[in-house]
């Protein structure tokens, strides 16, 4: 899985911002793990973590772009919970 560069830097400038001085802890965690490569570990905490990031709309699409879906981690997810 290749992580997109711009992707994790557009997360890091939301993270800073979305939430005033505060931030978004779980989303800090998934930068982390991006960070250091741990991809799967940053997806698991998007998953586990998704109702949380889900109260700013501005992460869900840079989050999609990422991990794909929130559900299931999938790209262009065709479950109808999921498609828009
Ligand atoms: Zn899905």
């Amino acid at each position: 899985m290749k992580i997109n560069e711009e992707d994790v830097q557009e997360l890091e400038r939301l993270e800073r911002t979305v939430n005033g001085k505060m931030g978004v802890s779980c989303v800090r965690t998934i930068l982390f793990y991006l960070r250091r490569g741990e991809y799967e570990a940053a997806q698991n905490v998007r998953q586990v973590e998704g109702d949380k990031t889900r109260a700013y709309p501005e992460l869900e699409p840079v989050l999609e772009r990422l991990f794909g879906c929130r559900l299931h981690g999938v790209h262009d997810c065709s479950d109808r919970w999921c498609s828009r």
